[in-house]
Order: C-alpha cells, then structure tokens, then sequence
C-alpha cells in the first residue's frame, strides 16, 4: 500500500505536464501571424505560457476557456469589449466551427447551461439536432434486422439531423446578449478569408480518417487538397464558410433554416448517392431551440446543475453523485484504490439506470424525479459495500406515474465535439458542450463550408431488445439521447464551478470525477482536469494510460474488476469562481483558457 502511495503521490507531482511537449511550439505567438487576431495581447501571451506549463489562468473580471487558441481569442476579445458570455460564446462557436471543424460547428447541435446573475436562475436550453420527418426506425439496420456496422451507418446523408447549434446560438443572443449579432461574427469572417493556422489536433484528425475523408468529393478538396491532408501550421482559407457566417451576420438564421444554406444541406444529404438521407425542407423550417428543466442536485454544500433529457448527462452526473455522498470520499482521498471502487460501482449504476431510461423526454416518459428521489437514491447506494466488487448491476425500478418496460440501449457514442466555459463581468456563467458527433461527422461538407454532423447515430440502431421497446429507438422528429454534461455548479445560489467535456458516454465519467476532485479532493481546475482517468460504465474498470495506472489496476483486479489501461482524449474546460477566477484547460487537447 505504501509503494502504491508513493506512486500516486509521484503521479500528482508529474500532473499537468501531460502531452505538453508540443503545445508551446503549437500555440507559438507566431503561429498567429499571418492571421487578423487583435488580440495578440497579454492575456494571450500569459494563456499560451500557462498551457505550456500546465498552470491555471488567472483573472478577476472574466474567463473564457475553448478547445482551441482562436476561439478563446475571439470570445476574449468580446468579454474584453464588455460583451456577455452569450455574445462570447457566439464569437468562439463560430471561429471553432473553423478551426476545429472535425469537432463541432453550424451543421451540429449543442447544450448550454446558463446562470443568469440578475436572476440567480439557471436555463438550459436544447439545441440538439432532430430526426427528420422521414426517418425510419430501422434505417441503422440491414435487411436481416441485425444493425450497420457503426460506419456504414455514419458515412452519408442518412445520419444526419436537422443541425441546431445555429438556432441555439441565436436564441441565446436574444435572451442574453448584448453586443451587435452581426459584430460577433467579424472574427470569424476574418479568420476565414484571411487563414487561420492549421492545428496539430486537426491535421492529426485528418490524417486518421483520411480514407474516409477521400471518398467524398467535397471533403476530400478541402481536408485533403491534392491528395495531401493539411499540415500544422498550413494557413487555410475557407471562403465558402466566410460568406454563410457573412449571410448569418447580416440576416440571422432566416437563410440557414429557410433559404439557400437550407438548400444546400438539403441537396448535400439527400444526393449522396451511397448513403442518401431524408433530411427535407421542412425538417430545417421547424427546427426549434428547446427551454428544457434543469436537472439540479445537492451535493454536500454544493448545488450541481445539469443538462436534462435528450441528454442524459445531467441525470447521470447527479445520479452518481448522489449515490456517492454518503461515503467519506474527502478522507478517503484521490490516492485510495478504494475510492475507485466507490466511483466507479456508483457510475456502473447510473449507467445501468441511464441505458434503460433516457432519452428524448418529449417522446418517452423519463422517470427523472423517480431517479433522483431519496428513497431511490439510498437502495441504489446500499447496494454498494465498501471495499467489495458491487455484483448483479442492473437498472433499477424509480417510482413513475406510467407503466413502461423498456430494453436497454445499445448506442454507441465515439469521440469527438467540444466545450466551452465561459464567465463574464456581470457575473453571468456559461457552460455549452456543442458537436457534430463522431469526428468530421457524417463526413458530408456543404458548399456552404460546414460539416454535417451524424447524430442520429446516437439513437439505439436497434429499436427493440429482448421484444422491449428502447427508449432511446429512432422516431422522426425525436432527438437522440446524449452523454453531454455541460455542468454549472453553485455554492450560496452563486456559479463556483464551470465545467464540461467532449468525451462520447466517457463524457459523464469526465464530469463527475472532475466534480468530485472538485468538491471532495480540494482540487485546483488545472489539477482537476489534469487528473488521470479512472472509468467504470459497464463492468470493465478502464484506466488512464499513467503512472499510477499498474498500481491502479493490480488492486482494481484483485478487487475483482476486469481491467484495461486505455489512453484518454477527454477535454475538460473548467473555470472556478472564488475571490478571483481560475481557468483550466485539459492538457490532453489544445485548448486554452483566457481571462483578465
Ligand atoms: N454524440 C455524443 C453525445 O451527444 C458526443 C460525442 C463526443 O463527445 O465525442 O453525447
């Protein structure tokens, strides 16, 4: 036991220098030239030299913290000129859509948290893509019933949903912002006709999807111009991506839901001739942006607000912080094998709960009050004993007003998306996980210089298990269950913590133990979202690629857990809220936080 705490204690020590090696080379000032950022500042300089040396970023005023150095720029540079975090977050999501294109962008769709500090009231608002009015229910399977193989599914126009994150980013400006719509945009407008710097990320996406990215013309002569995929450091210009934001500047989203960007969507899913989609005209005319309930608990002296359904992040994250808290995890410690056990038997129940229960509440009942409920809550957590491997997990039975006996899902959620935090100075929080699912999406780019995302993947391709209906089963016009847990958390009815994470269902594990290094480890941001993985969804203990991960793993085992040690790709963004602000940004990605 003292080796293994010595080991711990040396993996702490080491925390935060992971995968930099690069990074300063990446996010060089020069690697800025030939590019319009105005904001070659010292807050730049000060976020560039954090991220190098894996730190925290300080600031007093506001905080933004991106997947990548542009957007954080673009949205800094709004918070600067006394914006809101709705105005930053627009100028960030718009620059990502850009520069992290594989990620997220306007043929995507998003969940923001929002924490209004003239209200002291939470929102959270859906913007996930829907399925169009033609969809099949058993569009993901073969001829024989079984399902596609997941990328025959995804490849095509068939995966894609009616995108929301443009509809998102507007209703957003509406309730919150406060600059000029169309000044949010210049950044980006900028960016595109003049270059931005290709990203290390980026060319490395391209490089590992690069067979699928040839097969479709319009892809390929972008990503891969010549054959050739895009280099670090290459300077692009997407003009065609520069006119749409131009169109969106000018005219709102008039033109993307109803006029000639809706067309060419349209055109781009329905005439893929392998894999054609449904997606119609009417889909995109009747998108609409979501006011859903916020899925908020307690959590010691913490309040702890989430996304609710069609994600089923909120529930999840809440579900197994619940579970958790009547165990000491804070004498326990981060170093304790045994708090592994907790966390993961904890997260293994929530998942059960999650595969069987969630999804688009507006078509099925989702029981979150019977989830959450006391009650509930304690014979879930009985069923864990300290120091014992929890056996025989299944989905429980939450008391509901409705009879139902669904199957369990089946849906499989790969990495890619991204997360923005964001505190301004008015004392406003935003918390927005925003994707176009797998990277580079369904792999179809319009000629308006978007990727189309393919998140109707996320739904279950099988609509029935066991003769059970699944929740989560493809319907036209439903929208498929997510893992994303854009999460504010609040201490005395003010924001604390900011967090969120791309990660696919490993999203949910990202958040929680964030949350519990947060809250019970006493953690610094840049600690806590530097900290190795440890994640149990459905039995198999999956363990961070580190130091610490064989010590791990050897007392996980003879506990009794099946074992992997895995790498990781998660990218947790995260902003504390105390007597200054803290921003911290994952190192395993490249984003950055910005603040003043
Ligand atoms: N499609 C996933 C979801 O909505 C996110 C994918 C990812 O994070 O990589 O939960």
């Amino acid at each position: 036991m003292k080796q293994l705490l010595f080991v711990f204690v040396l993996l702490f020590l080491l925390i935060g220098s992971v995968n930099s090696d690069d990074l300063s080379e990446i996010l060089s000032p020069e690697n800025y030239s030939g590019t319009s950022v105005e904001l070659k500042t010292k807050e730049i300089k000060i976020a560039l030299k954090a991220k190098e040396n894996g730190k925290s970023v300080l600031g007093n005023d506001w905080m933004i913290v991106t997947a990548n150095s542009f957007a954080s720029a673009a949205g800094a540079e709004i918070l600067k000129s006394g914006g809101t975090a709705a105005d930053a977050m627009i100028a960030a999501q718009a620059v990502l859509g850009l520069v992290e294109p594989e990620s997220s962008g306007l043929g995507g769709g998003s969940f923001l948290v929002w924490f209004d500090s003239k209200t002291n009231k939470i929102t959270t608002l859906d913007g996930r893509e829907t399925a169009p009015q033609f969809s099949k229910m058993t569009q993901f399977q073969n001829n024989n019933g079984d399902s596609k193989k997941f990328f025959d599914a995804v490849i095509g126009g068939l995966s894609v949903g009616t995108p929301g994150t443009p509809a998102l980013m507007h209703e957003t400006h509406n309730r919150w912002g406060k600059m000029n719509w169309a000044s949010l945009f210049s950044y980006a407008i900028k960016l595109s006709e003049e270059g931005f710097t290709v990203s290390k990320k980026l060319e490395t996406s391209i490089e590992r999807d690069s067979d699928r990215l040839q097969k479709i013309v319009k892809t390929k002569n972008y990503f891969l111009p010549d054959g050739v995929g895009l280099k670090q450091k290459q300077i692009v210009i997407n003009s065609a991506y520069a006119r749409t934001l131009r169109k969106i500047a000018n005219d709102g989203i008039e033109d993307f839901y109803n006029g000639s960007i809706a067309n060419d969507i349209i055109d781009t899913v329905q005439n893929y001739k392998e894999n054609p989609g449904f997606l119609n005209k009417s889909d995109l005319s009747n998108y609409i942006v979501i006011e859903r309930d916020p899925v908020c608990i307690n959590y010691r002296e913490f309040n702890v607000c989430g996304m609710g359904p069609p994600s089923s992040g909120g529930v999840a994250v809440a579900q197994t912080l619940k579970i958790l808290e009547k165990h000491d995890l804070k004498s326990l410690g981060h170093l304790n094998p045994l708090s592994w056990q907790l966390i993961g038997d904890a997260s293994r129940l929530a998942f059960a709960d999650r595969d069987r229960y969630l999804a688009d509440s507006d078509f099925v009942e989702v029981p979150i009050k019977g989830l959450l409920e006391d009650e509930y809550i304690k014979a879930r957590s009985d069923q864990i004993i300290l120091g014992e491997k929890t056996e025989n997990i299944d989905a429980g039975n939450p008391s509901v007003e409705f009879v139902y006996e669904f199957g369990d899902d089946k849906s499989l959620e790969l990495n890619s998306t991204t997360h923005i935090s964001i505190y301004d100075s008015y004392g406003n929080a935003l918390s927005m996980t925003s994707s176009i699912e797998n990277a580079f999406g369904s792999r179809l780019m319009t000629k308006s210089g978007f990727l189309l995302n393919n998140q109707l993947t996320d739904f279950s391709f099988q609509h029935q298990v066991d003769g059970r209906l699944v929740s989560n089963r493809l319907e036209p016009r439903k929208r498929p269950r997510s893992s994303m847990s854009p999460t504010i958390v609040l201490k005395n009815k003010k924001p604390i913590y900011i967090t969120g994470s791309p990660g696919g269902s490993n999203i949910i594990g990202f958040v929680t133990n964030s949350l519990i290094s947060l809250i019970d480890w006493d953690m610094s941001v840049q600690e806590s979202v530097s900290l190795p993985h440890a994640i149990n969804r459905w039995g198999k203990y999956e363990i961070e690629e580190s130091i610490i991960a064989p010590s791990l793993e050897k007392s996980l085992s003879k506990m009794g857990y099946d074992t992997k040690i895995r790498k990781y790709f998660s990218g947790l963004n995260t902003i504390y809220i105390g007597k200054n602000l803290e921003g911290g940004s994952d190192p395993r990605r490249e984003g950055i936080a910005i603040g003043n």
